[in-house]
């Protein structure tokens, strides 16, 4: 197995970007799930036992209420709701680095602040096609997560023996969530290595389950069985499904974010289905629809986001918005579908 995922080189510019630093901006996507809020996180634990003592995460919005509990959660600076001390921040950073995101665009609202920074970048990601110029770039689409890579990096600095449980919990979070709890994206046998490192730090991992994906309101637990009983349209001869959900729909179950969190990957339980597309109405945002899609057997979803929605991501589990109504999105789905009919049948 190959650990090492920096060369020689890349390994030395990592070095002198980090040496320097003082004032350190850490930033990842919308909409942070898991991965971007525990790789963010696991870096920031890690440069603070490093020594570093002004370190800030700085996120667009809000993450999800199941992970709350991760540990440094409380230190995140939300550009929606602390924009002055986010702006500072970056003003004053002599290193940015990006995590978990390809694209400026990734940020939404805070991108004329990313966009505006002189600060050295360091990109850290695992999406394909990485479009942001900085000045060292860890672009590895093979990787389970962004977080698996945070902890490769951290061995290759080596911070192994000094990591905190704190940070290990992160990075562990970060892996399970964007493999489903391993269940795609995570054959590989370096994966279970780094698991049976990070346990040795005390991480829990069935309480962090339980935590995470164990966490439901009943309304919640109701929208989702409702999607999925009146909602659902399958295309059994296309191997594809969708469904469409109203700002109407969610408000009747009292929907707050992360309640339709990995929903999209329930309809591939169908046998042989290669397509699945969740579209829900944004409940921040008028006229403006969120998509998240993920393929299987032996279909790739990511070119389709790039195509019809605005989007991109991973082979398998890609995301993108349209701006249009829900009755359009779906329509749009369609097209998408047969467009591709050809793979999916
Ligand atoms: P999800 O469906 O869980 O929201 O997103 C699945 C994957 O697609 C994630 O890795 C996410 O980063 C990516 N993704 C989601 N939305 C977008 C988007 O609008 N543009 C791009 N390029 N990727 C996205
Ligand atoms: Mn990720």
């Amino acid at each position: 197995m190959n650990f090492n995922l920096l060369n020689e080189s890349q390994l030395n510019d990592l070095r002198a970007l980090l040496e320097t630093a003082e004032h350190i901006v850490v930033c990842a996507h919308k909409s942070p799930d898991g991965d971007a809020v525990g790789s963010a996180l696991a870096w920031k634990h890690f440069l603070v036992q490093a020594g570093k003592t002004d370190v800030k995460v700085c996120l667009p919005d809000a993450a999800p209420d199941f992970l709350q509990w991760m540990p440094g959660f409380d230190t995140i600076l939300r550009y929606d709701k602390r924009r002055k001390e986010v702006e500072e921040a970056f003003a004053g950073a002599d290193l940015v680095c990006c995590l978990d995101f390809n694209s400026a665009r990734r940020v939404e609202a805070m991108q004329p602040v990313l966009d505006g920074c002189a600060a050295p970048r360091l990109l850290i990601d695992h999406h394909l096609d990485p479009d942001l110029p900085c000045r060292l770039s860890v672009s590895h689409p093979e990787m389970s997560s962004t977080s698996e890579i945070i902890f490769n990096l951290i061995c290759q600095l080596g911070g192994f023996d000094a990591m905190t449980k704190q940070c290990a919990q992160c990075i562990y979070c970060g892996m399970m969530t964007d493999t489903g709890g391993f269940t795609y994206n995570s054959t590989r046998p370096e994966i279970y290595f780094v698991i049976s490192q990070l346990l040795t730090k005390g991480v829990d991992k069935d309480s962090i389950y339980n935590r995470v994906f164990h966490n439901y309101s009943v309304s919640a637990l109701k929208l989702r069985a409702h999607i999925i009983l009146n909602k659902l349209n399958v295309i059994e001869e296309l191997h594809a499904s969708y469904y469409a959900v109203t700002k109407q729909e969610m408000r009747r179950f009292h929907f707050i974010k992360g309640d339709m969190e990995g929903l999209v990957n329930i309809p591939q339980q169908i046998k042989g289905l290669k397509l699945s597309i969740s579209l829900r109405e944004d409940t921040e945002h008028p006229n403006q629809v969120l998509v998240s899609l993920r393929s299987c057997n032996g279909f790739h979803c990511q070119p389709m986001a790039v195509k019809f929605f605005n989007g991109g991501g991973h082979a398998d589990a890609s995301g993108g918005k349209l701006h249009c109504s829900i009755a359009e999105a779906e329509q749009i789905a369609i097209k998408a579908i047969m467009a591709y009919r050809e793979e999916l049948r």
